[in-house]
C-alpha cells in the first residue's frame, strides 16, 4: 500500500467518526448507521456475487435470520450485545450453509430461484413461529448498554463504524488469501479450478457460509439500530435492493460495496426531496459531460458512445428543473436510473472509473519487455517428482471406452506410460486425444475400462481429488483465471500448500502469513522458470497468447505433480516460443516428472518424445519410438486421409 492510499484511508476513518459530532441530528445519524450496517452486508454479498459469480436472492432472508437471532436472544433470554452478535453470525452462517448445500447443485437462473424461495420461506417461518418471534407483532429491543446506560443514536453509530471497519479488515483479508483466490478462480474457470485441486462445489459453499456470516452480523446490528424488528422488513424487495447495491457500486471491490450501500440508502431519500434531486441531477450532468469531453480529447471513446449518457443526464437535469413535485415521478425516475446503470455501468461505478483511468494511462504490455528467459533456473521451484519403484508404470490405461451417444470417442484404448518419460499422444483432429485427457482428469467418467495412476484407480474420483493425487494438466483452449494476475494464477495452483483456516486468515496468524510468504516466493520462482517474472502482476487475460500457454504450464507445476498432461501446448505459438517451450518441457522431465504430450506439430513430438501412441477415430493404431511411427503405414494413411498435421 502506498502512502497516499494510507492517508486517504486515515482521512476517511476520521471523517466517518467525526460525522455525528458535526451533524448532531438523530435522523441523519440514524441514516449513517443504516449505511454502515448495509456496507457490512454488501461486503459479504460481494463474496458470493462479485467473486464467485453466483446470484443470491436469499440475502434479505439471511439478514432477517441475523436480526431475529439477536431479537429472540434479547427478548427471551435478555442476552447482552457481546453474546447476541457472535450468536447471530454463527446461526446465520449455519443457515447460509443450509441454503448453499442443495442450492449450489444448480446454476444460473435455477440458483436464483432457489435462493429466492429460501428467502421467502425464511420470512414465512419468522412470521409463523410466534412462540419464538412474536409473529407479525415483531419484537422490541433496546440499544446495547454502555457503562450501564442505554446507548443513544450517536454512540451506536460509533459502534457500527467500528463494526464496519472490523468487517472491512476481515473481508479484505479473506479475499486476499487462498480462500479469496479460490472464490475468484472458480468464477473465471470452474474446470481449471477443479483441475488445480480446488473443489468448485466446496468453495462455493464456503463462500455462501462466510457471506451469510456477514449478513448475520449486519442483521444483528440492524435489530439494535431500529430497536424493533418485524417479519415484513426482510422481503424480496430488500433482496433486490442489496443486489442492486453491489451492481451499482461495482463488484469485487470494497469501495464498490461502500458506494453501493450509500446509494441504496440515500437514493430513495433523494427522490423524496425535489431540491436535493435537482442539485444531484445537475451535478451528475456536469460530471458526465466533463468526463465525456476529457475521454473524447484523449481519444479513448467515440462520440457515438458518449452521446446517450450526455444527452440523458442533461435531459434528467432539465426535467428536474421543470418538475414541481417529485412524488408522482419517484418510481419512474428510479426505474430510469437503474436502466442507465445496467446499460452504461455494467462494471458498477468503481469498475467504470477503474477502466476509465487505466484507459487514460493506456498501459500496453510492450513486447520487447518480455524477452524470453524461460527455463533458465530451477532453484527448487519444481519439486522433484517422488521417486517410487521405477520399473512400475506410472499410469496404465486399460480398455477405455468413452461413448457420447452413438459416438465412440475412445474405443478400447490401452496405453501404458513409463515413469520419467515424455509420452506423445498424436492423431488427426477428433481422434479422441483431448477426450483421453478429460478421462484421465475426471472431467469425463469413462463408459467402460479403468485408469490406474500409481496403481490406484482414478475412475469415479473427482477432478480435484485426482489433481491432488498428483496429475496436473493444461488445456487445449487455454483455461486461465482471466481476471487474476499471473502470480495469483500460480497461487491458485499452490492452494494445496495451505493449511491455514478462516481464523488464521482473519487474524493474520503466523500459520497463514508464513504459508502465504512461502507460496508467493515459490510462485515467483515458477514464473521465472517459464520466463514470466516481469509480468507477475499483469492480469492473465492481458498476456500475449504464447505467454498464457506458459503461465498455464507454470500453474500446473505448482501442484507438484508426478504426471503432467499437456494438451497441444504449442498450438498458436510462434517459432521462437516453440523453442522456448521445448526447453521448458525437457527441464520438467529432468525433474523426474512424467509428461503426456498431445501435439500437432510433428517436429515437436518427434524431437522430445520417448514414446508415441497414435489415435485415429478413438482407436490406438500404432505405438513406438519416433522413427517407427514415422514409417508406420497406418499412421501415414490416417494423417493423409484426415487433416494433415
Ligand atoms: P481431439 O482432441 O483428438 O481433436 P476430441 O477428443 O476433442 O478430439 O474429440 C473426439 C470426438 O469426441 C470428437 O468427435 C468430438 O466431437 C467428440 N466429443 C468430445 N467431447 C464430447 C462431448 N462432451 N460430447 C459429445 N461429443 C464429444
Ligand atoms: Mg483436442
Amino acid at each position: 500500500m502506498n502512502s497516499s492510499k494510507i492517508i486517504a484511508i486515515a482521512l476517511a476513518i476520521v471523517a466517518i467518526f467525526a460525522f455525528p459530532i458535526f451533524l448532531n441530528n438523530d435522523y441523519y445519524i440514524h441514516l449513517g448507521t443504516t449505511i454502515l450496517i448495509y456496507i457490512i452486508l454488501l461486503f459479504g454479498l460481494d463474496i458470493v456475487v462479485g467473486y464467485t459469480g453466483q446470484v443470491s436472492l436469499g440475502h434479505a432472508g439471511l439478514f432477517g435470520v441475523g436480526a431475529y437471532t439477536t431479537g429472540v436472544l434479547f427478548f427471551h433470554l435478555g442476552m447482552p450485545f457481546f453474546v447476541t452478535v457472535p450468536a447471530s453470525i454463527i446461526v446465520t452462517a449455519f443457515f447460509g450453509g443450509l441454503l448453499a448445500l442443495p442450492a449450489l447443485k444448480v446454476i444460473g437462473p435455477y440458483l436464483a430461484m432457489v435462493t429466492l424461495a429460501f428467502g421467502t420461506i425464511l420470512q414465512i417461518l419468522i412470521n409463523e413461529m410466534s412462540f419464538l418471534t412474536e409473529g407479525p407483532m415483531g419484537i422490541k429491543l433496546l440499544k446495547p448498554e454502555f457503562l450501564g446506560v442505554e446507548m443513544g443514536e450517536r454512540e451506536f453509530y460509533w459502534v457500527s463504524a467500528i463494526a464496519m471497519i472490523v468487517a472491512l479488515i476481515v473481508v479484505h483479508r479473506i479475499l486476499k488469501s487462498q480462500l479469496g483466490r479460490a472464490f475468484e478462480a472458480l468464477r473465471d474457470s470452474p474446470v481449471a479450478c477443479d483441475c488445480m485441486g480446488v473443489s468448485v462445489y466446496r468453495y462455493k459453499v464456503y463462500a455462501f457460509v462466510i457471506s451469510a456470516g456477514f449478513a448475520g452480523f449486519a442483521g444483528s446490528m440492524y435489530a439494535y439500530s431500529e430497536k424493533y424488528i418485524s417479519p415484513n422488513t426482510y422481503n424480496n424487495e430488500l433482496t433486490v435492493l442489496f443486489l442492486l447495491g453491489i451492481i451499482m457500486g461495482g463488484r469485487k471491490s470494497r469501495l464498490g460495496a461502500i458506494l453501493g450501500a450509500v446509494i441504496i440508502v440515500l437514493l430513495p431519500k433523494l427522490l423524496d426531496d425535489i431540491n436535493l434531486f435537482r442539485m444531484v441531477a445537475i451535478a451528475l450532468a456536469v460530471l458526465v459531460t466533463l468526463g465525456s469531453a476529457l475521454a473524447l480529447s484523449k481519444g479513448i471513446t467515440t462520440r457515438k458512445k458518449v452521446f446517450a449518457p450526455v444527452v440523458g443526464t442533461i435531459a434528467l437535469a432539465l426535467f428536474s428543473l421543470w418538475l414541481e413535485n417529485i412524488t408522482d415521478w419517484r418510481l419512474s425516475i428510479f426505474g430510469v436510473m437503474i436502466l442507465l446503470v445496467v446499460y452504461y455501468l455494467q462494471e458498477g461505478i468503481v469498475g467504470f472509473f477503474r477502466n476509465f483511468t487505466s484507459a487514460l494511462r493506456a498501459k500496453v504490455v510492450q513486447a520487447q519487455d518480455l524477452s524470453a528467459t524461460a527455463g533458465e533456473t530451477s532453484i527448487n521451484v519444481i519439486h522433484q517428482a517422488a521417486v517410487k519403484d521405477t520399473t512400475a508404470p506410472i499410469l496404465t490405461i486399460e480398455s477405455i471406452l468413452m461413448q457420447f451417444g452413438g459416438l465412440k470417442a475412445l474405443n478400447n484404448v490401452d496405453i501404458t506410460i513409463k515413469r520419467g518419460t515424455i509420452h506423445g499422444l498424436i492423431g488427426p483432429n477428433g481422434s479422441g486425444k483431448s477426450t483421453m485427457m478429460n478421462v484421465l482428469t475426471g472431467i469425463y467418467i469413462p463408459t467402460a475400462g479403468d485408469v490406474k495412476f500409481e496403481s490406484n484407480s482414478v475412475v469415479g474420483k473427482t477432478s480435484s481429488e485426482i489433481a491432488l493425487s498428483g496429475i496436473a494438466r493444461t488445456f487445449q483452449n487455454v483455461q486461465l483465471f482471466g481476471e487474476m494476475t499471473a502470480l495469483e494464477n500460480i497461487l491458485v495452483g499452490l492452494h494445496h500448500s495451505f493449511n491455514s483456516n478462516l481464523l488464521d486468515v482473519a487474524l493474520h496468524l503466523p500459520r497463514f502469513t508464513k504459508e502465504e510468504a512461502s507460496a508467493r516466493e515459490r510462485a515467483l520462482g515458477l514464473l521465472h522458470f517459464v520466463g514470466l517474472d516481469k509480468l507477475a502482476n499483469e492480469e492473465a487475460r492481458n498476456l500475449p497468447y504464447g505467454k498464457q500457454r506458459m503461465l498455464e504450464i507454470a500453474r500446473a507445476l505448482a501442484l507438484d505433480p508426478n504426471l503432467l498432461l499437456l494438451d497441444e501446448p504449442a498450438a498458436g505459438l510462434t517459432a521462437p516460443d516453440i523453442k522456448e517451450l521445448l526447453t521448458v518441457i525437457r527441464k520438467i522431465r529432468d525433474h523426474g516428472i512424467t509428461i503426456i504430450l498431445i501435439e500437432h506439430h510433428m517436429d515437436v513430438v518427434m524431437s522430445v518424445c520417448d514414446k508415441i501412441s497414435v489415435l485415429d477415430f478413438g482407436q490406438k493404431i500404432a505405438e513406438g519410438v519416433a522413427q517407427e511411427i514415422q514409417k508406420d503405414e497406418k499412421v501415414i494413411e490416417a494423417y493423409l486421409g484426415g487433416q494433415s498435421a
